[in-house]
C-alpha cells in the first residue's frame, strides 16, 4: 500500500542557525517539518509533511478537558557509513496502536506510519546530529480533536510526528527511591499505554522525590507496595549473583521497546535472564548478602541509565557503577547495532535509503 504524501518544505530552514557543537537541551529543538494526518468519518487521511507550525484548536478539543492523549518515543540513528536508520519501528507501531486501543482511540496503518517516518527523516537528514552518541528523536502522539464538554470517545484526531535532533545523552549514575506512597499504575489501568496522563499522575510525588535529594523514583506495585515496577519513564533491571532479573510484565507496566531488546541480547550472550516478580525485600536481601551487583534502567532516550543509589524505606543500597558488567555491555552491542558496526542478526535495523522518495 502506497499512501500519498503532500510534502510541503520549507523555504526557512533553522538548520543555519543551529550549532551542533552546543546543542540545546533534550527535548527543546526541532527540525524543520512535522508530519500531520487527520481522523475524519472514520479513516486516516490528510497526510502532509510541512513546515513545523502551531496547531489550531476550538477551547473545547477533548483532550484539554479529558486527556485522550498518547504518544511514542523512538530514535533515528546514522551508520558509519551515513545512512540514517529507524530502530524496530514495526514495534513502535503496534505498540501506538495498543495504546491508542486502551484510550479508545483509532489505529493508525502501519505501514503508512513507517513510510511517513522514512520520508520525513530523509527530509530533515541534515538535522541528524554528526557526534557520536547522538540521534533524531521521534516523537509520534496522537489527540482527540472534537469539540466539546461531554465524556466520550472524540470522533477526530490527529496523528502528528515531531523530529528533534538530541546530542549524546550525559551519563550521570542515578539515584532513585523506592516511592511508598504513590503509585504510577495498576493493573486493569492504563499503565501499559503510553499516555499523557500517566505522567501527569508521576510529576507530584516526582517532584517530592527531587526536593528530598533523588534522581527519579522506582515505582512499587499498587496493591502492597512490595514489588518492583519500574524507573519514572524506564524499565529496570537487576544483576542478583549471576542472573539478570527484571520485573515480568503484569499490565502495569510499560512493555519498552528497549527491555526487550535488552532481553534478547543478554540472552544471546549466554546470560539467565527471569522476568518474574522482584520484591523489595528481595532486593534488600541480596544486598546484605553481597549478591546485588547491579542495577540499572532501559529506555529509548539514555539506552542504559546506571543507578548508584536506591533507598528503600529507610534503607539505602549503594553500587559502584564503575564495576558493573552488563549495563555497558548491553549499551555498547545497541550501539553498536545502531551504527552498523554489528550485525544485526535480530532483524531490529530498518535502514532509510533514498528510493522510499517516490
Ligand atoms: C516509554 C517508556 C519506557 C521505555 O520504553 P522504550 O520502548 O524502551 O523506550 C518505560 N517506561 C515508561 C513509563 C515509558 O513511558
Amino acid at each position: 500500500m502506497k499512501e500519498s504524501i503532500k510534502i510541503i518544505k520549507t523555504t526557512h530552514s533553522a538548520l543555519k542557525d543551529f550549532d551542533f557543537n552546543n546543542m540545546p537541551g533534550f527535548g527543546s529543538a526541532f527540525t524543520d517539518h512535522m508530519f500531520e494526518a487527520d481522523y475524519v468519518d472514520g479513516k486516516w487521511g490528510n497526510f502532509v509533511i510541512k513546515p513545523l507550525q502551531n496547531l489550531s484548536m476550538h477551547p473545547a478539543n477533548l483532550t484539554l478537558h479529558y486527556g485522550q492523549a498518547i504518544f511514542e518515543g523512538m530514535k533515528a540513528s546514522l551508520s558509519k557509513d551515513g545512512v540514517p536508520m529507524l530502530f524496530r519501528p514495526f514495534d513502535h507501531a503496534r505498540r501506538l496502536n495498543k495504546s491508542a486501543n486502551r484510550l479508545s482511540m483509532p489505529s493508525f496503518p502501519e505501514e503508512v506510519f513507517v513510510d511517513v517516518l522514512k520520508q520525513m527523516i530523509l527530509i530533515d537528514k541534515a538535522w541528524i546530529p554528526p557526534t557520536e552518541g547522538s540521534a533524531m528523536y521521534i516523537r509520534p502522539f496522537m489527540i482527540a480533536m472534537d469539540a466539546l464538554i461531554g465524556v466520550k470517545p472524540s470522533l477526530k484526531y490527529k496523528l502528528i510526528v515531531l523530529l528533534l535532533p538530541v546530542g549524546p545523552y550525559y551519563d550521570k549514575p542515578l539515584s532513585l527511591r523506592a516511592e511508598t506512597k504513590y503509585v504510577r499504575a495498576v493493573k486493569g489501568g492504563i499503565g501499559e499505554a503510553k499516555a499523557a496522563g500517566n505522567y501527569a499522575a508521576s510529576l507530584f510525588p516526582f517532584m517530592e522525590a527531587k526536593k528530598d535529594g533523588y534522581d527519579q523514583i522506582m515505582w512499587l506495585d499498587a496493591l502492597e507496595f512490595k514489588y518492583i515496577q519500574e524507573i519514572g519513564t524506564m524499565n529496570i533491571f537487576f544483576v542478583i549473583g549471576d542472573k539478570v532479573v527484571t520485573p515480568a510484565t503484569d499490565g502495569a507496566l510499560l512493555q519498552g521497546i528497549t527491555r526487550d531488546s535488552f532481553i534478547k541480547l543478554m540472552k544471546n550472550e549466554g546470560l539467565t535472564v527471569e522476568e518474574r516478580l522482584i520484591s523489595i525485600d528481595e532486593l534488600l536481601d541480596a544486598h546484605k548478602k553481597g549478591i546485588l551487583k547491579e542495577i540499572f534502567g532501559s529506555g529509548t532516550a539514555a539506552v542504559v541509565a546506571n543507578v548508584n543509589k536506591l533507598a528503600i524505606h529507610d534503607e539505602l543500597i549503594e553500587l559502584d557503577v564503575t564495576k558493573y558488567i552488563v549495563g555497558p555491555m548491553v549499551k555498547n552491542a545497541m550501539n553498536k547495532l545502531r551504527s552498523g558496526e554489528m550485525t544485526d542478526t535480530f532483524g531490529w535495523i530498518d535502514p532509510i535509503h533514498e528510493e522510499v522518495i517516490v
